[in-house]
């Protein structure tokens, strides 16, 4: 744990008790500060060493030097929580978990042999470059500390010792309450549209994003995926202010200066001239072009701390993958099953089925606005859709005509329909995918209870034998 040694004597106030408020808390006390903590829903509100538990509304504002919210509660948009308002009436600072962390490693800055930061931000792909990044500095013997809004809440992770590196994944609700967060390396993986209901516009949410990467540190570098025009523009912008190099990073392009992946081989091309890295190919855990973009970005993320290229083409083609996200998880004769429950909407479901033929389709849940429409260009690749969750009516009306389909109702009858139709095809190695393009809480609590599902119905048909029809 990182101790909030900032804090200590001081009277600090906790709003919101998941995981990055409970850890606050403890960093906190730790450090001998008081600390009152608060969550409006009961169930969170569980019994925490060395705090006071108590309404928000009774604790001792005259004496509160901070209020630590957590990412989850409106800061701004729709309408700033109450406490919000509240705190900043009164003039006192409101932050997050990862400012406290930020504030620790700056006065452990001063000492010799600092801890570099990465922070990774964007819209999609935040996960995985974090934790391609940390695999890849584990691999190159580093002691790579991976947290922030992908596992451990940051104040969990380990203090600086002999070679670590902070791998971080700073979601935009979480820059907004970490302004002293100073990364030496900053990454934008992209910028569409999304979370727009708590950053007001589209504006709005890039110039939260494009805050991480200002406050990079000026001796440090920006990497930014130029994919997309919003984070293009930032780019450009941040190229020419002076401030920290900007590293751009491009998938389908030729970049004169940057880091690119053109047909599946990825290229530095940072020295003047472009050097081939990799065979991207070679990464079977990082399939598809979104994911050579967070390769790509990985690669240009650690690029100042690992001068061998070798090494980090080897740990990248080694990188395991996240669950829930294209993973392969198991075989039964010549059927693959892939869970990527993690795509909640028709963008991340596209990424999937680009990556396969022969598909036999799992999707449904709680629709997202727009519905799979949109994925019309590749429904040729499906070759029958199974319908789950209360999405299955529309998304039957959608299909009509176009894909065999049936509405399959649960997930258990989804994967038993679609293994016995796959098995008893004529395809040579047909794919039973899961990429819902819904929400999962209509039947189950999160997308990782979704995806765990699938891979224990998956568990069970493997343990069988598998005679192949004939
Ligand atoms: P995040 O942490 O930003 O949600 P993840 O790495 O968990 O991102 O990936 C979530 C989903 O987003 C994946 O299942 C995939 O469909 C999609 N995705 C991942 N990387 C990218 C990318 N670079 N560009 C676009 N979509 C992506």
């Amino acid at each position: 744990m990182i101790v909030a040694r900032n804090f200590s004597g001081k009277t600090v106030g906790v709003f919101g008790l998941a995981r990055s408020g409970i850890s606050a808390t403890q960093a906190l006390a730790q450090a001998g500060a008081r600390v009152f903590a608060w969550d409006d829903n009961a169930s969170a509100r569980v019994n925490l060493s060395g705090v006071m538990e108590a309404a928000w509304q009774e604790w001792p504002w005259n004496e509160v030097n901070a209020v630590v919210l957590s990412p989850g509660v409106p800061f701004t948009h729709p309408m700033p929580h109450a406490i919000a308002s509240h705190a900043r009436a009164l003039g006192i600072e409101v932050i997050g978990d990862v400012e406290l962390f930020a504030r620790e490693i700056r006065r452990d800055q001063a000492r010799p042999g600092k801890a570099p930061v990465i922070a990774v931000t964007g819209t999609n792909g935040k996960s995985t470059t974090t934790a391609l990044i940390g695999h890849i500095l584990s691999a190159c013997g580093f002691d790579a500390q991976v947290g922030g809004n992908i596992g451990k809440p940051v104040l969990d992770l380990s203090p600086p010792a002999g070679r670590t590196v902070y791998a971080l994944e700073i979601s935009s609700y979480q820059i907004d309450l970490s302004p002293g967060l100073r990364p030496d390396v900053g990454v934008l993986t992209n910028i569409t549209p999304d979370h727009l209901d708590r950053h007001g516009t589209l504006e709005n949410y890039a110039a939260v994003k494009a805050r991480l990467l200002q406050q990079t540190a000026k001796d440090g570098c920006v990497c930014i995926g130029v994919d997309d025009p919003n984070a293009s523009a930032i780019c450009t912008r941040l190229s020419s202010n002076g401030g920290p190099q900007a590293i751009p990073v491009a998938i389908g392009k030729v970049l004169g200066s940057g880091i690119f992946a053109i047909d599946g081989a990825l290229y530095d091309a940072l020295g003047g001239r472009a050097i081939k890295v990799m065979d991207l190919a070679c990464a079977e855990h990082l399939p598809g072009a979104h994911n050579w973009q967070n390769a790509a970005l990985a690669y240009a993320a650690v690029r100042p701390f690992v001068k061998d290229a070798k090494a980090v083409a080897d740990a990248i083609a080694r990188f395991p993958g996240l669950p829930h996200r294209i993973e392969d998880v198991g075989r039964a004769g010549k059927v693959r099953f892939i869970n990527d429950s993690k795509a909640t909407n028709a963008d991340a479901a596209e990424r999937a089925l680009v990556c396969f033929s022969d598909i036999y389709w799992i999707v449904g849940g709680r629709p997202k606005e727009g519905g799979i429409a949109s994925l019309r260009p590749h429904f040729s690749r499906i070759r029958k859709a199974y319908l789950i969750g209360e999405a299955a009516d529309d998304f039957a009306r959608t299909l009509s005509g176009q894909v065999p389909f049936q509405t399959a109702g649960t997930l258990a009858h989804a994967v038993e329909l679609a293994f016995a139709d796959a098995r008893a095809s004529n395809a040579a190695a047909p794919v039973v995918l899961l990429s819902p393009a819904c929400a999962s809480f209509d039947q189950f609590r999160d997308y990782e209870e979704r995806g765990d599902a699938f891979r224990a119905l998956v568990r069970e048909i493997a343990s069988h034998p598998v005679k192949e029809a004939s």
